[in-house]
This record gives structure tokens, C-alpha cells and sequence, in this order.
């Protein structure tokens, strides 16, 4: 069943070697991620297990040399992300139920949604970057079952600093980190300076 995500996670590394321009990097992602998200028979549970308070975001690979990562994200019922950005290009495949997507954009100081809601059904692939749009909000499409998307980051987003805001632009600083953060923490860069 892994294979799959084994078999992703060496392609899409592969893929990396040979392109590092933004534009390759998302075509080219965007179809092995698709290829990824068709069949729904490979996720363990644990990485699918929702939470009553929070949508949740498990960790399943973090490249050692910091090109991506891979998330999935699990949506309780009706839950929804705050409006945030990510500073690194994205992919959000969709992998079982539904999401809604609203982009956002700057106009003036403030932010102002951007086209028309997009829904992602299982098999769908979205992208966002600082290129192409990386202002948005996410739900969970449906109020009474879990969905749940892999994305795939050009970073590790657990330690990235990025930023959520709110509906009239006030900005506010975070870090996602995972929920599965059983493992030392070997980005934690704050606790560096700690005694171990
Ligand atoms: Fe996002």
C-alpha cells in the first residue's frame, strides 16, 4: 500500500534533479501528485485521523535536503482554515472527500477574494506560490464527514514562516509545525541555544 507514497516521494525527488524552475516543478509535480491521489487505498490511519477542535496536518515525508515536503491534511467536519499564505510553491491534491478553495489577492492595502470558490474533488490537484497566487482559505467541503489532501510543499512548511490574516488584512505571524511531532525536532532552530 506505502509504495505508493514510497514510489511518489522518489519520483517527485527525481523530478527535483532535473527541474528547478517554479513553472517545470508544478506541471510536472502536478501529474505525479495526481497519480497519487487517484487511489485512496494507501494513507495509514494514523495520518487520516481527524480531530474534533482543528483540521489536522501529519507529517508523512520531509526530504533531507529540504526541497519538499508532504502533508495530509485532514478536515473534521465543517472545519476551515484561517486566510494564510505559504511563501514557497505548493500543490494541494485532493484525496477523499472535498475542499473548497477562495484565493485572495492585495488591492489597496487590503485583501479582496479573488475569482470564484474552487472545489476540488478526489483526483484534483491544485497549485499556489508567491507566482501564481498564495493567498487563500480552505473548508472542508462538507459539514458532515471528513475530507482529507495531501500537499506537497518546496519546503519543509512545518518550519516555515508564514502568516495568517484576517478578513481585513491584519496580518499575524505563524508556524504550522505537524501534529505528529513525536520525533526529535530537528528543525526547532529556537532551541538551539537550549542546554540539550
Ligand atoms: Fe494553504
Amino acid at each position: 500500500m506505502n509504495t505508493r507514497l514510497r514510489d511518489f516521494v522518489t519520483a517527485f525527488a527525481d523530478m527535483l534533479e532535473q527541474h528547478q524552475d517554479e513553472p517545470h516543478i508544478l506541471e510536472h509535480g502536478a501529474q505525479l501528485l495526481q497519480n497519487l491521489v487517484t487511489h485512496d487505498d494507501w494513507l495509514p490511519e494514523d495520518y487520516a485521523r481527524p480531530d474534533p477542535l482543528r483540521y489536522q496536518q501529519y507529517l508523512l515525508h520531509a526530504d533531507s535536503l529540504r526541497r519538499f515536503s508532504v502533508v495530509s491534511f485532514v478536515w473534521g467536519p465543517g472545519q476551515h482554515t484561517p486566510i494564510h499564505n505559504h511563501t514557497v510553491w505548493g500543490m494541494i491534491g485532493m484525496l477523499r472527500g472535498a475542499e473548497t478553495a477562495q484565493s485572495y489577492t492585495w488591492q489597496d492595502g487590503a485583501l479582496q477574494e479573488h475569482g470564484k470558490p474552487l472545489q476540488l474533488q478526489p483526483g484534483m490537484v491544485e497549485a499556489v506560490s508567491p507566482r501564481i497566487g498564495d493567498v487563500h482559505k480552505v473548508s472542508n467541503a462538507f459539514t458532515d464527514r471528513v475530507s482529507i489532501s495531501i500537499h506537497v510543499y518546496g519546503a519543509n512548511i512545518g518550519e516555515v514562516q508564514r502568516s495568517v490574516f484576517s478578513e481585513d488584512g491584519i496580518r499575524k505571524d505563524f508556524i504550522s509545525g505537524y501534529v505528529n511531532t513525536t520525533l526529535p525536532n530537528i528543525w526547532n532552530f529556537s532551541a538551539d541555544t537550549a542546554t540539550p
